[in-house]
């Protein structure tokens, strides 16, 4: 559970076309990273995929369901946006149960599972405090947490690092691999960060103003770039 596939889906905003027909498809269990620079619509891709904006046309499919018109809270994805998104007046616990309690999952699930995560992140010390308390790495790992209970089919990470210095990032990207180690979860990753998408990722996609230019492993993309858009992108001698 967790492929999904994208058929000449295209995004507009009034007039003006951001996503050209595009295809792609992503299979269960796969660490997928859109990278490209910014404005080339990373995220807008991501939104459409959770069901954020509506795609303007073509169709999106989870686990080989139609889901283009299913509401974002019934696609069974989990978006972890920047550690900002938290509440500031919850602590960590509650901050990781807010999905579970709109949700309706009954109390003593909502404690197992914010326990799992806690354990799989490092945040069992931390479930009392503010996120206010907490450095960047552990409001972040919160952000995480928030996802992981909900148990959802893939994992959708937009510019997740971008507000952590230069250390931190190194440090969270190889938790973040560990983590789809550990859950053999779909994860799609945004980022601009050419080093993010060479080191996480089994499959990049790279974009350009709204368009696929090349979808390959890291090795792949370095070896064999198609063009000098990507050859220059990823840093490769082409
Ligand atoms: P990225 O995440 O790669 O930086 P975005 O997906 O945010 O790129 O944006 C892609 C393009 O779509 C940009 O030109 C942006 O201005 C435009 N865009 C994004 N969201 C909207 C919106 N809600 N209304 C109008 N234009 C938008
Ligand atoms: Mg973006």
């Amino acid at each position: 559970m967790g492929s999904i596939t994208l058929k000449q889906v295209t995004k507009s905003f009034g007039e003006v076309n951001v996503i050209p027909p595009l295809d792609l498809e992503i299979n269960d269990g796969e660490f997928v990273v859109f990278v490209g620079p910014s404005g080339c619509g990373k995220s807008t891709l991501l939104r459409l995929i959770a069901g954020l904006e509506d795609v303007t046309s073509g169709h999106i499919e989870i686990d080989g369901n139609d889901a283009t018109m299913v509401p974002p809270a019934k696609r069974g994805l989990a978006m972890v946006f920047q550690s900002y998104a938290l509440y500031p007046h919850m602590s960590v616990r509650k901050n990781i149960a807010f999905p579970m309690k709109m949700a309706g999952v009954p109390q003593a699930e909502q404690e197992k599972r914010i326990a799992n995560a806690a354990k799989v992140l490092n945040l069992s010390d931390y479930l009392d405090r503010r996120p206010g308390q907490l450095s960047g790495g552990q409001r972040q790992r919160v952000a995480i947490g928030r996802a992981i209970v909900r148990e959802p089919e893939a994992f959708l990470f937009d510019e997740p690092l971008s507000n952590l210095d230069a250390a931190l990032r190194v440090n969270m990207r190889l938790e973040i691999s560990e983590l789809h180690n550990t859950l053999e979860t779909t994860m799609i990753y945004v980022t601009h960060d050419q080093v993010e998408a060479m080191t996480m990722a089994d499959k990049i996609v790279v974009l350009h103003a709204g368009h696929i230019e090349q979808v390959g492993s890291p090795l792949e993309l370095y070896n064999n770039p198609r063009n000098k858009f990507v050859a220059g992108f990823i840093g490769s001698p082409k």
